[in-house]
C-alpha cells in the first residue's frame, strides 16, 4: 500500500471540521487497506508508530530533522533554520524545501507505508556509536522519497506532532460503516452531512455499535477489531472474550459534591470504599503467568516482583483480570507513603530489589473484569465484588480487598468517610451495585468524594522566559486540556505552586525548564512554545467561562501541585471533565 493514499486521507479530514465527513473518509480508508496494512494505518493515522502503552518511543529530537532535511535536499541547514523559524513548522518546512529539491525526486520510487513504518519504528532501538547519524539516515531516506505534502507529514509524524484530530469514537464509527454499511443499509449523505439510516430507527445501528464498541473495549486494538469484523462479521465480534495479558482499559469516575449527591448518581443502597492514594495497577494472570499493568497500560511485572509473588500465593483461579490501587508503605515504620514517593518505582530500571524492599506496595483490589476464562464485565458489581472475597486470601501490607461498606444510610455513610479521611486516605468512592464494567470511560456507575476540589490533569504547552531572579528558567505555563477528539486546548496560565529553591521540596523551576527545554518548537520574543508531553496537577480556586482560551475556560488562582510522571498525553483532563467541574461548583 502506498503512503500516498493515507496522506491523502489525512488532507481530507483536515479540510474539513464535519465530524461525519471525517468518519466517511476514515471508513473509505479502512476498507480499501488490505488487512496485513491495517495496524499499520491506524497506528499511522493518529500520528503514531507505537501503541500508547508500548515502551518503545520515538523521541526525535527537532535539531535531527533540521540535519536530515539537510541531508535530504542538499539546502543549506542556516536556511532551514531560518524557514522553521518563520514558520515554526518543521512540517511546513519540509513541505516547501521538498518542492525545490533537486531531480532525486524524478527517479525515486513511490512511497510504500511499511517503509515509513519500519524506518520510524527504527529510529527508537537504534543505541551506541553513530546513533544520530543513522537516525538522519532513516529520516533522510524518507524525505528523499516523499513528495512534498508527504514529506510534511512524515516530519509530523516523526516528531509526534501529527495531530489529525481523530478520536477513538471517530474509530469506532468508521470501523461500523466500513464494514457493516450493508447490512445496516446506511449511507452517509454529503450534502445534507447526515447518516442515511432506514425509517431513522436507531435502533439496529446502536445495537451493532455497542458490539464494536465492546470488542473494542476488550482487545484493546482496533486493528484486530476491524480484521474480525471484515472477515467474521458481528458474529466473530460478539465471540470476543477478553484475554489475560492484554491490558484493558481502565473504568474512571465521576466526582459527587457529598454523599447525599452520591446517592441519587449510583443509586439506594450503594457499595461505599475507600479511595485509597497510590496509583491504578491490573494484576492479570494466565498459564501461571502474572502480568501487571499501570493506568496507562505499561507494563510493569519487573518493577513490583513483591505483588507477583502475593498474587501467586494469595489469588486463587487458573486466569484472572484484577483491578486495583497500590499503594506504598515504609517498610520499617509501616507508614502509608504519598504517591510521589512510590511513582519512582514504576520507571525505575535498575535496583528494583532494594526499592521493593524499602517500599514495598500493598494492592488493593476492587475489580475484576475475568475470571477462569469468563469475561465479567456484564456481571453486576456485587457479584464481581463477590468474587474478588472469594478468591483473595487477605493478607494486610501485601493484598486486600478495599475496605467496603454497603448501605443506604447517608449517616452511615458520612461516619465511613470520616474513617476514611482519619485514616489517611483521599476520600471514599460509591458505586452502584449493579453496575458493568465500562473500560475506559467515565461513565459514573462509580463516583469519588472527596474533600478538596478536583485537580486537573494538565500538559504544559508554552512557557516564558523569566526575568530578574529568574532568568535562564522557564516560567508562567500555559496549561491545556483535551477535546474528545485529542484536540489540545487551552485553559489557563500556571506561575505558582513551583519553587525557586530545591530545598523547599516540590517541583523547581530548573526542574521544569530541564524538562521543557529539549522541547521547544517555536520562540518568539519571551515567548516559547513546546510539544505537549509534559503533565501537571493543577489546583485551582474556581472553573470561569473565557473566551481568552480555546477551551472557553479558565482557571482562578491555578497552582502546580505536582508533575503527573505517570500519565501520558492520553490521560490529560478533557473538556467534559472540566465543563462537569464548572457545572458542579454552580449547584
Ligand atoms: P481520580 O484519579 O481522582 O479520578 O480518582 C479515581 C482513582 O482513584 C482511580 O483511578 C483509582 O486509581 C483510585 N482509587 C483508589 N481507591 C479506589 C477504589 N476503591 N475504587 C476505585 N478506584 C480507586
Amino acid at each position: 500500500m502506498q503512503y500516498s493514499a493515507l496522506v491523502k486521507v489525512y488532507e481530507e479530514i483536515a479540510s474539513t471540521t464535519k465530524r461525519l465527513e471525517k468518519t466517511k473518509y476514515l471508513s473509505v480508508l479502512l476498507k480499501n487497506t488490505p488487512s496485513q496494512n491495517l495496524s499499520t494505518v491506524l497506528l499511522l493515522l493518529r500520528g503514531r508508530v507505537f501503541a500508547t502503552w508500548d515502551k518503545r518511543k520515538l523521541g526525535v529530537a527537532a535539531r535531527l530533522v533540521l540535519k536530515a532535511i539537510n541531508v535530504a535536499t542538499g539546502i543549506d541547514a542556516k536556511k532551514i533554520e531560518d524557514e522553521w523559524k518563520k514558520t515554526g513548522d518543521l512540517g511546513i518546512v519540509a513541505e516547501n524545501l521538498a518542492g525545490k529539491k533537486t531531480q532525486a525526486t524524478l527517479f525515486s520510487q513511490e512511497l510504500d507505508i511499511k517503509q515509513v513504518f519500519d524506518n520510524l519504528q527504527k529510529l527508537s532501538t537504534l543505541e551506541g556509536a553513530g546513533t544520530v547519524d543513522r537516525k538522519i539516515k532513516l529520516i533522510a531516506q524518507l524525505l528523499t522519497s516523499a513528495k512534498p505534502v508527504e514529506a510534511r507529514y512524515i516530519v509530523r509524524t516523526v516528531l509526534e506532532e501529527l495531530r489529525a484530530g481523530i478520536g477513538e469514537g471517530s474509530i469506532r464509527d468508521a470501523i461500523l460503516w466500513a464494514y457493516f454499511s450493508k447490512e445496516l443499509k446506511i449511507h452517509y449523505d454529503k450534502e445534507k452531512n447526515e447518516l442515511v439510516i432506514p425509517d431513522k430507527d436507531r435502533t439496529k445501528y446502536n445495537e451493532y455499535l455497542d458490539i464494536v464498541q465492546r470488542a473494542i473495549d476488550l482487545t484493546n486494538d482496533f486493528a484486530t477489531v476491524a480484521k474480525i469484523a471484515s472477515t467474521k462479521g458481528l458474529e466473530g465480534l460478539q465471540k470476543i472474550e477478553l484475554k489475560p495479558q492484554i491490558p484493558v482499559k481502565v473504568m474512571l469516575y465521576q466526582k459527587a459534591k457529598d454523599i447525599k449527591d452520591a446517592f441519587e448518581r449510583v443509586g439506594k443502597p450503594a457499595a461505599f470504599e475507600y479511595k485509597y492514594d497510590g496509583f491504578r495497577l491490573q494484576v492479570h494472570k494466565v498459564d501461571n503467568k502474572i502480568s501487571l499493568y499501570t493506568r496507562r497500560l505499561e507494563e510493569v511485572t519487573k518493577q513490583f516482583p513483591e505483588v507477583v509473588e502475593y498474587t501467586k500465593k494469595h489469588v486463587s483461579g487458573d486466569s484472572f483480570v484484577l483491578d486495583a490501587e497500590a499503594v506504598g508503605f515504609d517498610k520499617k515504620s509501616g507508614k502509608y507513603l504519598p504517591f510521589q514517593k512510590v511513582s519512582q518505582r514504576i520507571k525505575r530500571k535498575y535496583g528494583i530489589k532494594e526499592l521493593a524492599d524499602k517500599m514495598p506496595v500493598e494492592v488493593n483490589v476492587f475489580d475484576i473484569l475475568q475470571y477462569n476464562g469468563k469475561t465479567l464485565l456484564d456481571e453486576q458489581f456485587k457479584k464481581r465484588r463477590a468474587i474478588i472475597a472469594k478468591i483473595i486470601d487477605e493478607q494486610p501490607k501485601q493484598i486486600i480487598c478495599a475496605k467496603q461498606l454497603i448501605t443506604d444510610s447517608v449517616k452511615a455513610a458520612q461516619e465511613f468517610y470520616g474513617q476514611a479521611l482519619k485514616s489517611g486516605e483521599e476520600g471514599i468512592m460509591a458505586k452502584n451495585l449493579s453496575s458493568p464494567y465500562k473500560p475506559g470511560s467515565r461513565v459514573g456507575y462509580g463516583v469519588k468524594i472527596k474533600p478538596t476540589m478536583d485537580e486537573l490533569d494538565l500538559v504544559i504547552v508554552g512557557a516564558e522566559w523569566g526575568e530578574g531572579k529568574r532568568s535562564g528558567w522557564l516560567t508562567s505555563f500555559a496549561v491545556a486540556c483535551q477535546d474528545e477528539d485529542g484536540n489540545i486546548l487551552n485553559i489557563g496560565k500556571v506561575g505558582t505552586g513551583i519553587k525557586e529553591l530545591e530545598q523547599e521540596g516540590g517541583v523547581t523551576f530548573e526542574q521544569l525548564t530541564e524538562l521543557l527545554k529539549p522541547l521547544i518548537i517555536k520562540e518568539k520574543g519571551k515567548t516559547v512554545t513546546v510539544k505537549p508531553k509534559i503533565i501537571i496537577e493543577v489546583r485551582y480556586e474556581e472553573i470561569q467561562k473565557s473566551p481568552a482560551y480555546k477551551s472557553s475556560y479558565a482557571l482562578r488562582f491555578p497552582r502546580l501541585v505536582r508533575l503527573r510522571e505517570d500519565r501520558g498525553l492520553d490521560d490529560i483532563s478533557n473538556l467534559e471533565t472540566v465543563e462537569d467541574l464548572y457545572y458542579g461548583q454552580k449547584k
